[in-house]
């Protein structure tokens, strides 16, 4: 196969000059596959991650091949010489520290890269924390929004705060236990109590944990907890019928209209704001 080819005969055994993409686990090392267990055996090369999160893999499952690291911080340098070495004839996987490379974690720069050298790339799928807490969930799940790590900066972070309290699809979210407290808040503030999540935390490991129902019993859980753990949070959309009703409306306009008639800005924008269960400053900063 060559990129764009309709037709090939793919060997199981891993073939000269194409870079694998290969999902691992997201805790419980029994969910990688014997076919990813046989791709890292025989390729020429696993360039992974974090190399001691990797050795975990290979001890478990007798894997003895050559590792280099690639990250974040050298995958400038590595890329070149891995394509290098893959127009040479080498195979090479790429591994991430959990589940998917590419999902939040090093690999969408490199298939990008590698595929516009005409290079070949096969992905081994394995486990994601996204779609395992989405499917555990029990939420819509045909149709979803996957956010990956909100942004950090106030302005970037609202918006997308805003466009999840008025989505009608489930979105997922992944975030670090030490900000999941403030991430909560944020999300009572713009979704409203009453709106059903599920914290996953520690998928697939020992202490795995389902916490919802809904934000404001979330919030409750972990009150006086401390956070420990890999958390992914799935959300639910809003209803149709209420999101139809913010955009009908179009909340600007309605702010304009208010303020025109004399409310302040301020009054309008609580007024709007408790109508529609969304935070105030957002409104307020339509005008
Ligand atoms: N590539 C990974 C995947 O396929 O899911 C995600 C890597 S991203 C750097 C790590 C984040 O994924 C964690 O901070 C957490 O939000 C989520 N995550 C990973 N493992 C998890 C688990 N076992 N339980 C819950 N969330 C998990």
């Amino acid at each position: 196969m060559k990129n764009n080819s309709l037709l090939s005969h793919r060997s199981e055994e891993p073939e000269k000059g194409i870079l694998y993409i290969v999902g691992t686990a997201i805790g419980n090392l029994n969910d990688i596959s014997p076919r990813a267990i046989n791709i890292l055996k025989n390729v020429s090369l696993v360039a992974c991650e974090d190399t001691r999160q990797t050795k975990k893999i290979m001890n478990k499952f007798n894997i003895t091949n050559n590792l280099i690291s690639f990250n974040k911080h050298n995958s400038l340098n590595k890329i070149p010489r891995i394509i290098n070495a893959l127009q040479e004839g080498g195979s090479i996987a790429i591994v991430s520290d959990a589940g998917m490379p590419g999902i939040c974690d090093p690999g969408e720069n490199i298939v990008n890269q590698v595929k516009s050298e005409g290079i070949d790339v096969i992905c081994i799928p394995g486990a994601c924390a996204a779609t395992t807490a989405l499917v555990a969930s029990g939420m819509p799940s045909s149709k979803f929004v996957f956010e990956g790590f909100l942004p950090k900066k106030k302005i970037d972070r609202e918006k997308i705060l805003f466009e999840i309290s008025t989505n009608e699809k489930t979105t997922i979210v992944y975030e670090s236990p030490h900000r999941l407290k403030k991430l909560l808040k944020e999300l009572l503030d713009f979704c409203g109590g009453d709106r059903e999540i599920l914290v996953a935390r520690e998928l697939t490991k020992k202490f795995e944990e389902h916490i919802g129902n809904d934000i404001k019993n979330a919030i409750k859980f972990f009150k006086d907890k401390e956070v420990i753990g890999e958390i992914t949070l799935v959300i639910k959309g809003i209803c149709k019928q209420k999101n139809q009703e913010i955009n009908k409306l179009d909340l600007k306009k309605d702010l304009n209209e208010l303020n025109n008639a004399g409310l302040s800005l301020s009054a309008a924008s609580k007024y709007l704001a408790k109508k529609y269960g969304i935070k105030k400053s957002i409104i307020y900063n339509l005008k």
